[in-house]
């Protein structure tokens, strides 16, 4: 019978992120798929734990992913953990996932700390819709192209970055954005020097632009305002079809009445209302 891969999630700073069901199934696993063993060890001894391991990383994935499969093939259980945060979250993980599809083997994704979402949820950005960007690319052209292709996006945007892109990074934002977009930018999350400044893409730009940026970065980015929005007293009017609703008026009577007394669009409004109420 197929072993089976479990995706673990160690903390992203805070050895005290580990879940119980984390240290249970890296106790229990025959063996740990490790990104970096170093890093892995601390948070073994950290849990009284000595495992087998096998490194796996972007660099011999190409080798170690089919090895590691056949192991699991052969009936093994693995335990996949990367340096912190979610396997298979902007790291080879995703590709031992796919092989581990394609190949009928089990897998089972324990629930943890992942950088992205602890970024959104500080962040004081809209939540309701985003999209996660990863890592920009490197090359200065691609990362503008990749920049330009987002221009228009209304929803939050989530990105990854290292600290010696930061500036240029902040320089493409908002020389495509426009500097007064709102940003987010979420330095050392969980750790001792965990940072949330919330500013504007132009004054993150001219912050770092004075000050070397160290750590490691999460950028949430708010979307483009949608025009709609920008007509009337936007926030105004969803407070108020929130007090209509409370009074008991059904939601769409209450967003056209909102909609109505505070010069913006109807449909925009029911739909924001509505996509913060769950419905
Ligand atoms: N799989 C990981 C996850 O679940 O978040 C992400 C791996 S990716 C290779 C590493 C990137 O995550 C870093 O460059 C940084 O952008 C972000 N990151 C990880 N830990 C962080 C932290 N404590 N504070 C801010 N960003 C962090």
């Amino acid at each position: 019978m197929a072993g089976k891969l479990y995706l673990v999630p160690t903390p992203i700073g805070n050895l005290g992120d580990i879940s119980r069901r984390a240290a249970e199934i890296l106790a229990q696993a025959d063996f740990i798929a490790a990104e970096d063993t170093r890093v892995t060890v601390k948070l073994l001894n950290h849990l009284g734990l000595r495992k087998p391991m096998a490194a796996y990383h972007r660099h011999n994935c190409g080798t170690a992913g089919p090895a590691i499969l056949g192991r699991m093939e052969a009936g093994e259980t693995c335990a996949l953990v990367t340096d912190a945060g979610t396997p298979a979250i902007s790291d080879p993980g995703e590709e031992l996932v796919a092989l581990c599809a394609a190949s009928g083997v089990p897998v089972e994704a324990v629930p943890g700390p992942c950088a992205l979402t602890v970024a959104l949820s500080v962040s004081g950005l809209p939540t309701a819709r985003f999209t996660f960007e990863g890592f920009l690319p490197l090359n200065k052209k691609n990362r503008r192209a990749r920049l330009d292709a987002l221009a228009d996006e209304g929803r939050t945007m989530i990105f990854y970055e290292a600290p010696h892109k930061l500036r240029a990074t902040l320089d493409d934002l908002a020389d495509t954005f426009g500097p007064d977009r709102p940003v987010a930018v979420c330095r050392e999350l969980t750790k001792l020097h965990e940072e949330v400044l919330r500013l504007t893409v132009g004054e993150a730009r001219d912050h770092y632009a004075a000050q070397e940026p160290r750590g490691e970065f999460v950028l949430v980015v708010g979307g483009r305002p949608s025009p709609e929005k920008t007509e009337g007293d936007w926030d105004a009017a969803l407070e108020r079809t929130e007090a209509l609703r409370r009074e008991g008026l059904p939601l769409k009577a209450a967003a056209a009445r909102a909609a109505e007394e505070y010069g913006v669009k109807k449909r925009a409004l029911y739909n924001e209302a509505a996509a913060r109420t769950g419905k």
